[in-house]
């Protein structure tokens, strides 16, 4: 997450909308030039109204829409309209459509700092250097008008959808697209921001394979389509290979992350011995030894090239228990053979050395070690080892609160026995891509279209302004 958070700064996973970057901005300037406003009601009012809108428009326009995820506070705002008003007052106050006192300016806000959109002055915010005072107040034209309004009739917001979040009438947009990925170093790649890189990158990649899942789809692209090696405006990004490394180690957690999941969700079915719990993952696994249950998986890197061997049609009909523990060995099996530039984000041993274990390096010698073991001795082992590491990260979380001795856990092992107190999540970590994506779609990069009557699936295109960033 960490690496992923280098490659893009500015875009998280709660950051999806474009368009609320320009507003908080815009909130900010009309802070600045209008004392007398109540600076959170202000906000507020004005999340409220502009989620209204944009309700509104996508229920009328759902294809100007597609790919993008709901406004904030959809829910309560949606739910509030259903007698054809908008209540603002009420819906604005503390506790309504939003729990945080600051609305949903939370987590936009250290983004919207790092892009000069604003900055940390007066009570609330105040415009950054970045910030157009003159454009923005044109672009959201009759929106602090609305916002100061108690209650407005739907059919008169329904006229406002140059204020909706899809951004198809947003007037900034040219403006905010060149605050989050600015041109002016073209023709000199090496003082591109990673941000700018990372948005070009997927916009390649999206008008070369135009994806419909895109994580999925472009992190196998990248990885072992040989056509990402020889594209002229790929090569010129520097910041591939580190987006393949951190593809590479994202595929590596995310076994680690579902082995987990599978453990816990499934075979803790209610206090069960450890032993028996170590034994599932064996169970699954052939009885041979590691040396040559290794040497029967696909290659991580053949002849110096990357390949999805995880996704290679024999580990996908494994069950999910040793189908994970293939993956972890495939990713494990990649250490020492990645590129100069791969290498460091697929794993950094100096800035892991103090959480070494389980890491790619770990694997690797812990599998080292006991080649000539069973696979269903090493697999029983290794079980032992989450188990043990799970119960001390949860004590070193613990806490004494409110009298009680809190220890922040999923999993508990009391005398033998593990039961399982909720489920795990598992799943990958997010590359943000898809926050990305719908980030460029509202600045009007991207577009997604619907499937049609040939079979294609609905998927991600690059547009016009897309292809000119
Ligand atoms: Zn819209």
């Amino acid at each position: 997450m960490r690496r992923v958070e280098e490659l893009l700064p500015g875009v998280t996973t709660v950051t999806p909308h474009a368009r609320y970057y320009s507003l908080h901005a815009f909130v900010a300037t009309a802070l600045s030039s209008h004392g007398d406003l109540d600076p959170v009601d202000t906000l507020r009012r004005c999340e409220v109204v502009f989620g209204a809108i944009s309700i509104l428009h996508a229920r009328r326009f759902p294809e100007q829409h597609r790919g993008m995820s709901q406004a904030h506070g959809h829910d309560i705002i949606s739910a509030s309209m259903r007698d054809g008003e908008l209540n603002v007052a009420a819906l604005a106050a503390s506790g309504s459509y939003a729990q945080a006192t600051r609305g949903f300016l939370g987590p936009y806000l250290a983004s919207e700092r790092l892009l000069g959109l604003v900055t940390a002055g007066g009570e609330l915010m105040s415009p950054g250097p970045k910030s157009d005072e003159r454009g923005l107040k044109l672009a959201f034209d009759g929106l602090l008008d609305l916002a100061k309004m108690d209650s407005i009739p739907c059919n008169i917001l329904e006229g406002y959808s140059s204020l909706c979040l899809c951004g198809q009438h947003a007037i900034e947009r040219t403006w905010l697209r060149s605050v989050m990925f600015p041109t002016q170093f073209l023709g000199d790649v090496g003082t591109r921001s990673r941000r700018t890189q990372t948005a070009l990158m997927l916009c390649r990649l999206i008008e070369m394979y135009e994806p419909d899942n895109l994580s999925i789809e472009l992190s196998r692209k990248l990885i072992a389509d040989s056509r990402t090696y020889a594209d002229g405006q790929l090569r010129e990004l520097e910041i591939l290979p580190a987006w393949r490394g951190v593809v590479l180690r994202r595929w590596y957690t995310w076994a680690w992350r579902d082995l987990w999941r599978w453990l816990v969700n499934t075979q803790m079915t209610g206090a069960v011995p450890i032993a028996q719990l170590q034994s599932a993952l064996s169970e699954q696994l052939p009885d041979k030894k590691l040396s040559s249950f290794r040497e029967e998986l696909p290659d991580g890197v053949e002849a110096g090239r990357l390949v999805d061997a995880e996704y290679d049609p024999e580990i996908c009909l494994m069950e999910t228990g040793s189908q994970n523990l293939a993956w972890l060995m495939i990713g494990a099996g990649r250490v020492g053979q990645l590129s100069e530039h791969v290498a460091p984000y697929f794993e950094s041993t100096k800035r892991e050395r103090g959480n070494y274990e389980l890491t790619p390096s770990w694997l690797r010698d812990f599998l080292s070690q006991r080649n000539d073991q069973s696979v269903r001795d090493v697999a029983f082992e290794l079980t032992g080892v989450l188990l043990a590491r799970s119960q001390r990260v949860a004590m070193s979380k613990s806490s004494f609160t409110n009298g009680r001795w809190r220890v922040p856990t999923r999993l508990t092992v009391r005398d033998g026995y593990a039961f399982r107190e909720s489920n795990e999540g598992g799943g990958p970590v997010s590359l943000r891509w898809d926050q990305l994506t719908q980030v460029m779609s509202g600045l009007g990069m991207v577009r997604r279209v619907p499937g049609d009557t040939s079979g294609a699936a609905e998927r991600w295109t690059l547009t016009r302004n897309g292809r000119d960033q």
